[in-house]
């Protein structure tokens, strides 16, 4: 049913990631369908917190995104054929933009981190929930 499934990861909270790729992988498996991992690296430049950062801080941050999802999808049972991304933006915007880009028909991603507990949807999940061109399947996180 679907082809190319978008899964948005936070590098930040990988038992939450995990639990969302095993059922991104669950979905793909039974769609034949080819996993496009995410990270975004978020953009500080238009803010005030930007001006903090030491130059070339963003071309680290970057290449350390790419070594950690790469180390992530070797450490999970990540389906055959699935391909990693590495964007820098605003996290909602670089999702939705990565998912029309990549021409996917299902975006999977956690509706917010569990210890959050009063949100129901999380700021990105709420935006890519609302404006996303595709189906968004939100995996409600646990910490178990
Ligand atoms: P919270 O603030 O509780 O983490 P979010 O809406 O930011 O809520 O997170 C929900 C989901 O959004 C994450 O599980 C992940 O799928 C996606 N997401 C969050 N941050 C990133 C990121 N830096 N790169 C890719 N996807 C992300």
């Amino acid at each position: 049913m679907y082809k190319r499934i978008l899964v948005p990861i936070d590098l930040q909270d990988t038992v939450v990631a995990a639990q969302v790729l095993g059922d991104a992988a669950y979905i793909a498996r039974a769609s034949g369908a080819v996993l496009h991992l995410l990270t975004v690296v978020p953009t500080y430049s238009m803010s005030i917190v930007g001006s903090f950062f030491p130059d070339g801080y963003e071309a680290k941050a970057l290449d350390a995104a790419r070594t950690a999802l790469a180390e992530f999808m070797g450490a999970q049972d990540t389906p055959d054929g699935a391909k990693g991304h590495v964007a820098h933006g605003t996290i909602y915007d670089e999702i939705m933009k990565a998912a029309d880009k990549l021409d996917c028909d299902l975006i999977v991603m956690a509706s917010h981190r569990p210890e959050l507990k009063d949100y129901l949807l999380g700021p990105n999940a709420a935006r890519v929930v609302r404006h996303a061109n595709q189906s968004v399947f939100v995996v409600r996180a646990t910490n178990a």
